[in-house]
């Protein structure tokens, strides 16, 4: 069965965004956890004084992977293989929830137990898996708030930042088997959490995660996390799936190193992370004896060969974007359409997809441009960059090419330029008396103006422009 992406927005950015906006719950609850991130990692960025170096070397590791993307998949599959893991490779989304519905009926399981991951965020595996009669547990305590809720993730880090402690007591009493709990403290919240998922891993057969990074040397994978769920899901199922995007490789165990300083203190403002595993193949008699790895592509290797845009997929999910950018506090993660929100959203979605997928075209409009989320960025993607690019290179209305392509003949041209200047200062002529106390600007403009005056003042042409001024002021 074909299925929507969870990486295809539906509605276009605008329309959502104004939904969004009308909450003001969200925006308080936004506003708040955004701003307290925010701040700490400001503290423990600047604690590392070869920061800019990192992020330098970082970006240039993360370049050499798409240069080498080939070669370095092979390697990684030799490595991994000889230790004992047995690798997939999947095309697209279907082809990798196809490999891992197969693979968990194959150990004759209903339900699985989930580590969180994007990877499987993004092709909709949970769904996928529902509709293969398995279900899927996730471990990750903001994850399964979410599940719980019925919801979707709004931020990549804290799936369940658009809650506050009151709201999540109610989904637990609502949804959460066994939970009495009259209290919103977070440590009762936590423990009963903890209690639920601890039966929910003595008794799973099969284990989902997907992976910080790929080390092509090893054919190691690492996970990345902060509650401990991950290892319980590495270390008691007997089977172990990993759904890895091939962007995820590092060519070196050595690189790894760099990204253990840089994701943490990027990420939740931590100097070093709680649960950092790596594992390589399998070892007899300890975890895990089947461990399956899918490759998956689903638009990778089509976004690594636009030479602007292929700097996305250096992403290392960290969020710190979504935490410093304007836009993303105001109107929070589901008005991306996306698991991917906020500014890496912006730019990652439409070029997986391609623009042309359900409203992924307005995302690279989701932005002020103001360049706080490359400042941020621990890999340096200049995203205003490829923003601009795939505003630039995206499908556009009929209307808009055709007032694009008349400026651009109109501005090529120095004498059709005066001519069109002098024709608007005729034109707003007589408006200047109506909107001098508006200081000279239009608040209400006709079709097809009235797009841009709806949310902003429309200024008129200055009476003179400066070359005739200055014509007129020096004379001789
Ligand atoms: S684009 Fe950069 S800042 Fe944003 S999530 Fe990815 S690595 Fe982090």
């Amino acid at each position: 069965m074909s299925r929507h992406l969870p990486i295809v927005a539906v509605t276009p950015f605008p329309a959502a965004a104004a939904h969004e906006l009308k909450d003001a719950q969200l925006r308080a609850n936004l506003g708040r956890a955004t701003r307290t991130i925010r701040d700490k990692r400001a503290r423990v960025v600047a604690e590392v004084p070869d920061w800019e170096e990192l992020r330098e070397r970082a970006a240039r590791t993360k370049d050499e992977v798409l240069d080498r993307l080939p070669e370095l998949l092979a390697a990684f599959e030799a490595a991994a293989v000889g230790a004992g893991a047995v690798v997939h490779h999947a095309a697209d989304a279907a082809a990798a929830n196809a490999i891992v519905a197969d693979l968990v009926r194959q150990q004759g399981a209903e339900r699985v137990v989930k580590i969180k991951s994007m990877a499987t965020q993004e092709i909709g595996l949970n769904e996928a898996l529902a509709d293969a009669g398995i279900t899927a547990i996730e471990t990750d305590l903001a994850e399964l708030i979410v599940q719980l809720a019925d919801d979707t993730p709004s931020h990549i880090l804290v799936p369940a930042i658009h809650y506050n402690r009151a709201q999540i007591r109610e989904i637990f009493a609502e949804r959460m088997p066994g939970f009495t709990a009259e209290s919103d403290e977070p440590a009762v919240l936590a423990g009963a959490a903890r209690e639920y998922l601890r039966r929910t891993f003595l008794s799973a057969q099969v284990a989902v995660c997907g992976a910080n990074f790929a080390v092509a040397e090893t054919g190691s994978l690492v996970i990345v996390e902060s509650e401990g769920n991950g290892r319980m899901c590495l270390t008691l199922p007997g089977t172990l799936i990993a759904v890895v995007g091939v962007e995820k490789l590092l060519p070196r165990m050595a690189d790894l190193g760099d990204f253990l300083r840089l994701l943490p203190r990027s990420s939740t403002g931590e100097r070093m992370n709680p649960y950092t595993s790596i594992f390589t193949g399998v070892t007899p008699g300890d975890g895990p004896q089947r461990l399956h790895v899918v490759l998956l592509d689903n638009g990778r290797t089509k976004t690594a060969q636009d030479p602007v845009g292929r700097a996305a997929l250096r992403c290392i999910r960290c969020s710190a974007c979504l935490n410093v950018c304007p836009v993303y506090e105001r109107t929070g993660g589901h008005a991306y359409g996306s698991v991917y929100p906020g500014p890496i959203g912006a730019i990652l979605s439409p070029q997986l997809t391609g623009q042309d997928a359900g409203a992924n075209r307005s995302l690279p409009y989701a932005s002020t441009l103001c360049g706080a989320c490359y400042d941020v960025c621990p890999v340096k993607i200049n995203i205003p960059e490829i923003l601009v690019h795939l505003r630039q290179t995206g499908p556009k209305p009929a209307a808009e090419r055709a007032v694009m392509s008349t400026l651009s003949w109109v501005m090529r041209d120095r004498r059709r330029w005066r001519a069109a200047l002098r024709a608007a200062r005729t034109g707003a002529a007589p408006l200047r008396a109506v909107t001098r106390r508006h200081g000279g600007t239009l608040r209400r403009a006709p079709w097809p103006m009235t797009a841009w005056t709806a949310h902003r003042d429309a200024p008129l042409p200055a009476p003179e422009s400066f070359r005739d001024w200055w014509r007129r002021t020096h004379a001789e």
